[in-house]
């Protein structure tokens, strides 16, 4: 089981209108982190999430355009296929309070995004195809 250290940690507001996905992406990769946990809170205005079928081993997609709170995205950095990929997860709220969430795709539209990243300092953490689920994940130890 690989072990890590704690290293720095990056406190960012992301750019307004940028995408939420790359914008953490981008800043993980200008700080050269490759491993690490990510925190975010804010609101976007639009979004596009997932669902993981576990039976069809296939992603259903939703796309929503309006005005919501990110309530709670987490997630995590590690390498697939030599790049850095984020793998996060966002609950939003509606106006009325309403809340969805799913896997975070590319598509979303930041209105507001405060970013932590937590650095994690140790050997490369690579995702491969996994035969029982049918996702990238990390290799068993
Ligand atoms: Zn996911």
């Amino acid at each position: 089981m690989p072990v890590y250290q704690i290293g720095k940690v990056v406190l960012e507001r992301l750019p307004y209108r940028s995408d939420l996905i790359e914008a953490i992406t981008n800043l993980a990769s200008d700080e050269g982190i490759k491993v690490g946990i990510i925190s975010v809170i804010g609101a976007v205005t639009k979004v596009k999430i997932g669902y993981y079928d576990q039976a069809t081993k296939q992603y259903s997609e939703k796309e929503r355009e309006e005005p919501m709170e990110i309530c709670s995205c987490l997630g995590n950095i590690s390498m697939k296929e030599g790049k850095i990929l984020v793998h996060a997860h966002i609950a939003l709220a509606d106006k009325e309070g309403r809340v969805i969430g799913g896997h975070l795709y590319e598509g979303a539209t930041i209105f507001a995004a405060e970013c932590l990243i937590q650095e994690l300092q140790g050997e490369n953490l690579e995702r491969f195809p996994d035969e029982e689920t049918g996702l990238f994940l990390w290799p068993r130890s």
